[in-house]
């Protein structure tokens, strides 16, 4: 087991069929400039089209190429977890397959490494070729994650870095099951530095995270570093009981006091609506902690491997399986 891959590129596939050539191309050119070995470890996240076939071929020619094949669609997140977990090199790249994140940066991120960085994540000045509504969406949800949480989330960063070897091994480590890498990343420390890059339009094909998956991987990465949605009912409990207490002395001075009366249906129907509204968000929030408890308590594995293609299976693996 010794560590003669210097450096793991990790890249998660999931349809990719139309762009693959394309990135084992641009990735292959830069990691030959650096004369030094590497792996491409590509963990096909269930697709349904020819990316592992492709991916396969490569691998016939070329030995730096690895495949780690799921069983069925696990998510980005779990691939690029698969993929640290299989990683041999003594420092990891984890970059996504459609080329927005130019495999070219990968030079400047291996400098710093050698300048004694443990982690070097790419932040994003710009993005490219995608739509306002997403653009707008991530700026705010990033925003946001950071003023819910404690630790120190970079801004505008997505998953695309660095991890020197002793990161990967602690990221290795963490049995969390709805996992958000890059707060968990943020979460282990060690010495951490962003370079900054503008992000490329997607090479070709579709963007493979729906408002779903952006949805899940938003509310993953609030239900693991925060508790104070579960706080919301308390304040939103406090607050109301407050109003409430003050109306009822208004009701009270208005019917001993003077001659007006309180009518209304339909101001009653409107309040009635809108707390109701409030108790149900609530209560769906602390649902979203309890699932994530129970994925928690079932502790099933986090990924099935149908295939482990020219990887070598590694001692460390085991801790998770
Ligand atoms: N991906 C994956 N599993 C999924 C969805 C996406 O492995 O369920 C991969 C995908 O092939 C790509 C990366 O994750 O390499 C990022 O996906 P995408 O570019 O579609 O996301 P976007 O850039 O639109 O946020
Ligand atoms: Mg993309």
């Amino acid at each position: 087991m010794s560590s003669i891959v210097k450096y793991s590129i990790v890249v998660p596939v999931y349809n990719e069929e139309e762009v693959i050539h394309e990135t084992y191309r641009r990735l292959t050119e830069v990691m030959r400039s650096t004369k030094e070995a590497y792996e491409l470890l590509f963990v096909n996240d269930g697709s349904k089209d020819r990316t592992a076939e492709i991916i396969k071929e490569y691998s016939e020619q070329d030995p730096a190429v690895v495949l780690l094949d799921f069983a069925r669609n696990f998510g980005h997140q779990i691939a690029i977890t698969a993929g640290m977990d299989y990683a041999r090199g003594e420092a990891v790249v984890v970059i996504d397959a459609d080329l927005q994140d130019p495999p070219e940066l990968i030079l400047e991120m291996i400098e710093k490494w050698k300048q004694g960085f443990d982690v070097v994540y790419a932040k994003r000045t710009k993005r490219k070729g995608e739509t306002y509504f997403k653009k707008q969406t991530a700026a705010m949800f990033y925003r946001f994650l950071r003023a819910m949480t404690d630790i120190d989330i970079p801004l505008d960063t997505g998953d695309f870095r660095l991890l020197d070897r002793k990161v990967c091994n602690q990221m290795n480590s963490i049995q969390e099951k709805n996992r958000f890498v890059r707060g968990l990343v943020s979460w282990v420390g060690f010495k951490q530095i962003a370079v900054e890059y503008e992000r490329d339009e997607r090479l070709a094909g579709e963007s493979k995270y729906p408002l779903k998956k952006m949805l899940k991987l938003s509310m993953d990465g609030i239900t693991s570093f925060s508790y104070k949605p579960l706080k919301l009912a308390s304040y939103a409990g406090v607050t109301l009981s407050g109003i409430g207490f003050i109306y009822l002395l208004v009701v009270m001075y208005l019917k001993l006091f003077t001659d007006s009366t309180i009518t209304g249906w339909s101001s009653l129907i409107v309040i009635q609506l809108f707390f109701s509204g409030i108790i149900l968000i609530i209560l769906g929030m602390i649902g979203e902690y309890i699932g994530r408890i129970y994925d928690e308590t079932k502790n099933r594995p986090l990924y099935i491997v149908r295939e482990k293609y020219q990887l070598e299976t590694r001692e460390e693996v085991s801790l998770r399986d």
